[in-house]
């Protein structure tokens, strides 16, 4: 279960680096990421190196708890590149001893050369997005891999002394049945050691995709309503018999495992994204980088836009939106204390309502500790229905 992590005078600050490039694209991606060559990969890495020099001032007071490469695919930059940045973040911010840096990575872009040196640089956590264990599943995803290189890469992060590694899956892919997702199941629990974090995802097929155009032409075969809501509970039923800890709709863990990172954003922890597209949050003001690589190239410091000035009531339901994706729920104390006024007092009907319909319950963590108000089971497969109703109008 996501805790604090934290425990120090400063502020937790959370940082996310942004690196839109990829082998190649996907038939389902409509993330900000392409190919492209190593000449404009190095001009963004140096932008991105000037963006970091040039805002740290701005956190003066905050403690850097989690750094996280994400992508595109970040493995496919030289992985000293991942190292300059990391120096730059530690030379100009205070950086917490424990500090968690994950980099997503995908089969084939990393070997045992480039995990050396990502561990040298303090990498304390990789995510591989591995999709499906079976190869003509990820052949119809249009992913570069095979199942042989995912267990390839896994192992040289094993023996490169990863002990925190997340493996991303996808369900409700075009011709997968409940018995081939089963297999990839299958095959990911049987890995020595087992990963420390499991993501789980259904495909959704986003517009501007080639899978968009495909579904549009009646040419893509995707499992039915059904099969998809049986894959999904098929993944809670396998990842808890496993020993994983459910700790968000889509995320499980082993116990200390759960990414700090993806927490943070839960919980509302401020973060600054650097590099195109990036999102952040700090004090209250959500704003983001544009998605225009020249621009960005230009001009790394001169790109953020539509800055956000949250309200107290768009806080609030950002704190109860977010807060319940995870299934230790939002702190009684927690909203009191952020925000001046009980949790009852300015969601007592909602919460009664979703209370008697068996959709939200309160619970005490540790037991006998703080009360916090969390999805039932039944509430976390009706989520979304959940948390809109606590939208203002
Ligand atoms: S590897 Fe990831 S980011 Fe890159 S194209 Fe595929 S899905 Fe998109």
């Amino acid at each position: 279960m996501c805790g604090t992590g934290y425990g120090m005078e400063e502020k937790p600050l959370e940082l996310y680096f942004h690196i839109p490039f990829c082998v190649k694209k996907c038939l389902y991606c409509d993330f900000l990421s392409a190919p492209t060559d190593p000449g404009t990969r190095e001009a963004y890495l140096r932008a991105l190196l000037s963006e970091v020099e040039g805002r740290a001032d701005e956190y003066r007071g905050y403690r850097v708890s989690s750094v996280f490469f994400g992508g595109g695919t970040p493995s496919v930059v030289e992985a000293a590149w991942i190292g300059r940045l990391l120096d730059a973040v530690r030379e100009r911010f205070l950086v917490s001893g424990d500090v968690e840096i994950t980099v997503e990575v995908n089969p084939g872009t990393v070997d045992a050369k480039s995990l050396g040196v990502y561990r040298r640089a303090g990498v304390n956590r990789l995510s591989i997005g591995l999709q499906s264990a079976l190869d003509r599943e990820l052949a119809a995803l249009g992913r570069i891999h095979s199942w042989g290189q995912f267990l390839s890469t896994y192992d040289a992060a094993v023996q490169g002394g990863f002990d925190n590694i997340n493996v991303d899956l996808m369900s409700a892919l075009p011709g997968q049945t409940l018995a081939s997702y089963g297999e990839t199941l299958s095959r990911v629990l049987s890995l020595h050691p087992l990963p420390a974090h499991i993501s789980a995802y259904s495909l959704i097929v986003e517009e501007g995709t080639p899978f968009f155009e495909r579904r549009a032409r009646g040419e893509l075969s995707l499992p039915d309503e059904e099969c998809d809501r049986r894959m999904y509970e098929e993944t809670e039923r396998r990842l808890l018999e496993a020993g994983f800890a459910r700790y968000e709709i889509s995320n499980y863990a082993r116990t200390g495992y759960e990414c700090r990172h993806n927490c943070g954003y839960w919980r509302r922890v401020d973060y600054i994204g650097f590099g195109i597209g990036a999102a952040s949050l700090f004090q209250n003001v959500r704003f983001h980088n544009g998605r225009d690589l020249e621009g960005y190239l230009r001009a790394p410091l001169d790109c953020r836009e539509d800055v956000e000035v949250l309200t107290e009531r768009e806080q609030m339901e950002e704190f109860l939106f977010l807060g319940l994706r995870m299934t230790r729920g939002v702190g009684e104390r927690d909203f009191l204390e952020t925000f001046g006024v009980p949790l009852a007092e300015v969601y007592g009907p909602v919460i009664r309502r979703n209370l008697a319909d068996g959709l939200l319950c309160w619970h005490r963590v540790p037991p006998g500790g703080e009360r916090y108000l969390a999805l039932t089971k039944r509430g976390l497969d009706l989520s979304n229905y959940v948390m809109s109703q606590f939208l203002f109008d």
